[in-house]
């Protein structure tokens, strides 16, 4: 029997890609997007490096006050960072870029006034909260840029804003290190504050309106047909939409896994997914399956031939 070929939908996918310099040159929103994410990271690791040097200045390089001083920094990030999402979904994600960053220009003010080991507490509490505000910001940024870049900038504007990350790091840090050791630390911080108000500008220039653009006509047209399905789907479908993380109660079997939870699956239920005869779901997870992505099996054909 022939065998029948589908073709990689990356191969479709190529053409209708854009490449990071046609997305950063034809895309202003995006580009300030990515401004206030690269101004205001830099800021983030910059502060990192200038409240690390004042915390040891101040208690003449004590251990426990630093070991404080990098909880306060990195535990509410580490918490939040699950609910950032979901917050980001609730409120407008462009109001909360915008708190987030305006918050952060007087709280990197508030270190100038440690000044004693006394004064630490301000920077315990202002880096709990820094910490916090990031993860906000990176969360509402994380869901803003679908809405910005389209389908096809995806690629593109995930790589451009996630492969900088370790580079804008060891900037953010070098830029951290000069300022405390040939400036002082209340211009490093004065620094500082300044980057945070730099991204708040790049983000207010962003139309709020763009930023949810994409899903408000989503969830129009998924409105329009809620009153065609049946009543108990539905019902299932906006529970696994709400409980899950991601929010994805539709996916795709790739790689003969579940595209939500990526528990496996069996080639038996496969099979039954191909013939769309009825509404299978996830054994794992209960998401609903609208089919077989073959793109990735039959790449691993293609290398075999
Ligand atoms: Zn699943």
């Amino acid at each position: 029997m022939p065998k029948i070929i589908h073709y990689p939908l990356s191969i479709f996918h190529c053409f209708m890609n854009l490449t990071n310099w046609e997305l950063i040159k034809g895309n202003r929103n995006f580009r300030n997007l990515l401004a206030g994410q690269y101004v205001s990271e830099l800021g983030n690791w910059f502060n990192f490096i200038a409240g690390q040097g004042i915390v040891r200045s101040v208690t003449g390089g004590a251990v426990e006050p630093l070991v404080i001083f990098l909880i306060c920094r990195t535990l509410p990030w580490a918490l939040l960072m699950p609910f950032a999402g979901t917050l980001a979904d609730r409120i407008s994600r462009w109001k909360l870029m915008l708190i987030t960053d305006i918050i952060r220009i007087f709280l990197a003010l508030s270190f100038i006034f440690v000044r004693s080991s006394e004064d630490l507490w301000i920077i315990y509490v202002g880096s709990v909260l820094m910490s916090a505000a990031a993860s906000l910001f990176d969360g509402a940024k994380s869901a803003v840029t679908p809405n910005l870049v389209g389908k096809e900038g995806l690629l593109s504007g995930t790589a451009l804003m996630f492969s900088s990350r370790f580079l804008l790091m060891a900037l953010g840090n070098a830029l951290g290190g000069i300022a405390v050791t040939f400036l002082s630390y209340e211009v490093a911080f004065v620094i500082n504050s300044l980057s945070f108000l730099v991204s708040a500008y790049t983000i207010w220039l962003i139309p709020e309106k763009e930023t949810e653009k994409e899903e408000k006509d989503l969830e129009a047209k998924a409105a329009e047909v809620s009153s065609e399905v049946e009543e108990k789907l539905l019902s299932a479908y906006t529970r696994i939409r709400k409980s899950y993380r991601n929010g994805l109660a539709v996916v795709l079997v790739a790689r003969n896994a579940c595209g939500g939870c990526f528990g496996s699956i069996p080639p038996q239920m496969q099979a039954e997914i191909r013939t769309k005869k009825k509404i299978m779901t996830c054994e794992h997870c209960g998401r609903i399956f609208a089919g077989v992505d073959d793109s990735a099996i039959t790449l691993s054909e293609e290398e075999i031939a």
